[in-house]
């Protein structure tokens, strides 16, 4: 495609089929034969949940590959998240980012915690130790940070302000597996991380998670949380939840684990073509990864600055969408817009409204090809060249919307 009559809010032929919709989050899939060879063993167990042997099995190799001394898998990381908060008595007040899926501050406010929104930096998009003091007060009892796209928080200085003001550490490290901070992998760190194996992560067990520690009394408690606090057969002491996580579920995560270096350099290849094949184009630059640090590249995301003579990041993001590129925004528009947080503001989160505004994350994954990625991109550059003729295709289309 070259000529602009041939875009789809043209009236031309969509790049890409209904069949061929690029989405993100198209789930990464190992091997089949083995996956259903551990799901019969499982059946002919009958042996289907309750920490059975293969919850076990990789409950075992993912403390090994995270260099972590306990894993607890879970039936989701939304779950986990509260159990991780329950389990270290969180009270009052937590600090968390606004900037992140609405989960992590869902997680805290149904156990009837507060949520305290903290600005994020504008280069790492993470949490801004900088700003976490100023929020502290006699009632915050943890710090919940969030290692977006998988790019560590300022590890350290929240360790440290942790410490020194005796507070809980808890990572949301759902975009984070496969992917190290120094010496260790992302999962060691804080008091407790929470991976989330969601189908739309990096890796996945259909839904499912995992609570990492190397505090041993913290995942025994966690253990007896995920499974209704139950301590025998018949013997209950403390509150808990159904947190487990299926046999099923673990039968795909080892299967998913056998092939997380494949996930990465599929992810690396269509990361390093898509800043590749956008480096001329104006308006728009793909957020980088540290990589002396290992990444799992699952996020592709463009940053589009708010200029008067170009297009918005959501011109872009329509054009495309017509294109069945389903390019999407992330976290817009931020947790503290949305209910039920958005009526405990005013909120002062600057850099949060303004990445909810600018970004654009982009299909990555095994299901996407490299021609579909120069396809993209090509679309993407004659789309960013014509701001005027895309806008105004845009707003006719929008009065045709509003007046029939
Ligand atoms: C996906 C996600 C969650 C929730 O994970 P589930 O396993 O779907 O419950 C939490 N936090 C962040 C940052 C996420 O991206």
């Amino acid at each position: 495609m070259t000529e602009l009559q041939e875009l789809a809010i043209f009236g031309g032929k969509p790049a890409f089929g209904e069949d061929h919709k690029l989405v993100v989050g198209r789930p990464n899939i190992g091997d089949r034969d083995e996956l259903f060879r551990l799901i019969g063993e499982a059946l002919d167990r009958r042996w289907l949940t309750n920490a059975g042997p293969l919850v076990q099995e990789f409950e075992q190799r993912l403390a090994d590959y995270l260099g972590v001394k306990q894993c607890v898998t879970v039936c989701n990381a939304t779950i986990g998240l509260e159990i991780a908060a329950r389990a270290l008595g969180l009270k009052g007040e937590v600090i968390t980012p606004s900037f992140t899926f609405i989960a992590t501050a869902h997680a805290l406010q149904w156990l009837g915690l507060k949520p305290v929104f903290c600005d994020v930096d504008p280069e790492t998009h993470n949490i801004d130790p900088a700003q976490i003091e100023k929020l502290i007060t006699e009632n915050t009892t943890g710090i919940m940070a969030v290692h977006l796209w998988g790019r560590p928080c300022a590890i350290e200085q929240l360790t440290e302000i942790a410490a020194r003001r005796n507070l809980a550490l808890i990572f949301d490290a759902a975009h984070a597996f496969g992917c190290s901070h120094g010496d260790g992998m992302i999962g060691s760190f804080g008091d407790v991380e929470v991976f989330s194996f969601h189908a739309t992560k990096f890796f996945n067990t259909f839904e499912g998670g995992a609570l990492t520690t190397n505090n041993d009394e913290l995942a025994r408690q966690m253990r007896l949380m995920r499974n209704f606090g139950f301590k025998g057969y018949d013997e209950v002491d403390s509150v808990g939840t159904n947190g487990k996580m299926s046999e099923v579920s673990a039968a795909m995560g080892l299967v998913s684990l056998n092939s997380v270096a494949e996930f990465v350099a599929v992810n690396k290849r269509n990361y390093d073509l898509y800043r590749a094949e956008l480096a001329g184009v104006a308006g728009v630059s793909v957020i980088d990864y540290n990589e002396s640090e290992r990444n799992n590249f699952q996020y592709i995301v463009l940053q589009i600055p708010a200029n008067p003579e170009g297009l918005t990041r959501d011109d872009l993001r329509l054009a495309l969408w017509e294109e069945n590129v389903i390019a999407r925004r992330y976290f817009y528009p931020g947790c503290h817009r949305m209910a039920p947080y958005d009526s405990n503001g005013p909120y002062d989160l600057p850099v949060t409204e303004q990445l909810a505004d600018e970004l654009l994350l982009m299909p990555n994954g095994t299901a996407v090809t490299e021609d579909d990625i120069r396809k993209i991109c090509r679309m993407i550059g004659l789309m960013m060249a014509h701001p005027a003729e895309i806008r105004s295709k845009l707003e006719s289309a929008q009065a045709a919307a509003t007046t029939s």
